[in-house]
């Protein structure tokens, strides 16, 4: 499924101008606007771009391979230990570096994001998998125990799914 990405207002304006500095880390809530609900999962995976992911020290992530070399969050990772190019061998990743500990489990397979638990909360899971195309699995169509407050989810601004697990 291709979807477009929605792009919210504040991603054009001009961080540099005092007058619309917005602070992102404290997003408004409970103000009613026209505007589309601001998503749970932004769209990650652009076509054309060569991605994987990889579990690393129990978190699971997209990471971007560029010239075979993977970067994460928008820079290249590195070994923890010694700073040194990762190296992705097979199924795996290594620090390339001197120290050449394994890093990792890695794969092509985007759908591995949701089978190595990249998102746990079933909401999350959805809004991942309908965003970059991905299949769910057989245990997110499993009856669910709970009731999910998708009604509240999609009212707020930049509603943490996470947050709902708390309650
Ligand atoms: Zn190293």
């Amino acid at each position: 499924m291709t979807r477009t990405v929605q792009t919210r207002l504040v991603d054009f304006e001009d961080a540099d101008s005092p007058s619309k500095k917005v602070n992102l880390s404290k997003p408004q809530r409970l103000v009613p606007d026209k505007r589309p609900p601001t998503k749970v999962w932004r769209k990650t995976i652009n076509d054309g771009e060569v991605w994987g992911v990889f579990d690393v020290d129990d978190t699971v992530l997209f990471v971007q391979i560029l010239d075979g070399r993977v970067h994460a969050h928008g820079r290249e990772a590195v070994c923890k230990y010694c700073g040194g190019i990762l190296d992705i061998r097979g199924s795996q990743i290594f620090c390339g570096g001197e120290c050449g500990v394994y890093q990792g489990n890695f794969s092509y397979d985007l759908n591995a994001y949701l089978k190595w638990d990249g998102a746990k909360s079933l909401t999350l899971r959805k809004a991942v998998a309908e965003e970059e195309g991905f299949s769910l699995e057989e245990r997110d169509y499993e009856p669910i125990h709970y009731t999910p407050q998708w009604s509240v989810l999609y009212e707020f601004e930049d509603f943490e799914a996470d947050e709902l697990e708390k309650e």
